[in-house]
């Protein structure tokens, strides 16, 4: 089966339809409406259905927090679920996407890695994710989102193509115009993929998982280290910052005892002096009893330390912790029960 949602427009031009059908059919997608909720006759969708997917993703739960967050777990159209979370925010809402089912980079102190990577997601499905979201907050045929980070499960780059597809498909003035400036994308630092993404053209902001200031420490928490070294990501993103003109944010999330003392900052400074880039600082929300939170004080220390040393540093709000909003918390405690 093909999913209709991994076509642009214009791509869907193929289907031996007159042109306003597959207006139809393409609004049918964003909106995430059923074939019989629209004016297509029986005729011409029906045979439509033996070939494509129209809608590939349902909602399977919803968890709502008591700061507004709603976690969403959707079912594909092969009954694997994912996560997509709804965030609400003074500036606009935002959609947080997951890019793949599971995620095979195993970081530690992630819960997404757990069960390792089953698939990718396809542009299509991702679309198709943000589509069923929208519609579940406002009108279906408005967008009720501002902002799209791809900070879900699974790692962006290790799903290049559906990602740059989908980042095409979501900005498209047909689709939902989301503007590049309002997208994030994240990645666990794999560098061959940050000069690619850097020729894309995406005027999107970049945001690398660093948690470690040196290579030892990240090694300790995050196998990818042992591929690119911290390094390599600082004059990966010293160019994409001086080429895109684009100021890059680096994640960092404080674990007790690992990452978090005033000799990492200094590594820190040292490493990113001079380029133009800010530090999300957030402090660890613990998936299991292995690694503990550094406490909100101490993270404060950690961002005047930072500043002090001339680089920019904020905390980052931890929204949902109540409905395990971090990364594939959700999905993973799913696992579990059906396991049980
Ligand atoms: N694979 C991508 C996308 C995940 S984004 C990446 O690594 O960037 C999600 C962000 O949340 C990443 O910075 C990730 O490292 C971080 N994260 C994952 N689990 C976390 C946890 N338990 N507590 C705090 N941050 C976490």
């Amino acid at each position: 089966m093909k999913i209709l949602a991994d076509y642009s427009l214009e791509e869907l031009q193929f289907l031996d339809l007159p042109k306003f059908r597959i207006k139809q059919i393409f609004d049918a997608i964003l909106q995430s409406k059923d074939y019989n909720q629209t004016t297509i006759p029986k005729k011409i969708y029906e045979p439509l259905t033996k070939e494509y997917i129209l809608h590939p993703v349902d909602i399977f739960e919803i968890y709502k927090s008591s700061d507004g967050t709603k976690k969403y777990l959707l079912k594909l159209w092969d009954n694997n679920i994912i996560e997509c979370v709804f965030l609400i925010q003074n500036y606009g809402n935002t959609i947080c996407m997951s890019t793949q089912v599971g995620c095979r980079m195993g970081c530690k102190f992630c819960a997404s890695t757990t069960g390792g990577l089953i698939r990718n997601l396809t542009a299509g499905e991702m679309l198709a994710c943000i589509a069923c979201v929208n519609a579940d907050n406002g009108k279906c045929n408005e967008r009720n989102f501002t902002n799209i980070v791809l900070m879900g499960s699974g790692e962006p780059f290790d799903n290049y193509d559906n990602v740059v597809k989908f980042l095409r498909l979501v900005t498209s003035k047909e689709g939902f115009n989301v503007s590049e400036r309002n997208i994030s994308v994240s990645t666990c630092g794999i560098v061959d993929k940050i000069y690619d993404f850097m020729k894309e053209n995406l005027n999107v902001t970049l945001c690398v998982s660093l948690h470690a200031s040196t290579d030892s420490i990240r090694k300790n928490i995050m196998p990818i280290a042992n591929a690119f070294s911290i390094n390599e990501i600082v004059k990966a993103l010293k160019i994409y910052s001086e080429t895109t003109k684009r100021r890059v944010v680096l994640e960092y999330c404080l674990i007790k005892g690992v990452n978090d003392s005033f000799e990492d900052c200094k590594r820190l400074s040292e490493l990113f002096k001079g380029i133009n880039c800010h530090f999300n600082i957030i402090c660890l929300n613990p998936k299991d009893n292995l690694l503990q939170a550094t406490t909100k004080k101490e993270a404060y220390a950690f961002i005047n330390k930072l500043q002090s040393l001339g680089i920019s540093a904020s905390l980052r709000r931890s929204q949902g912790a109540d409905i395990q909003g971090a990364c594939g918390q959700l999905r993973a405690k799913r696992l579990k029960e059906q396991n049980n």
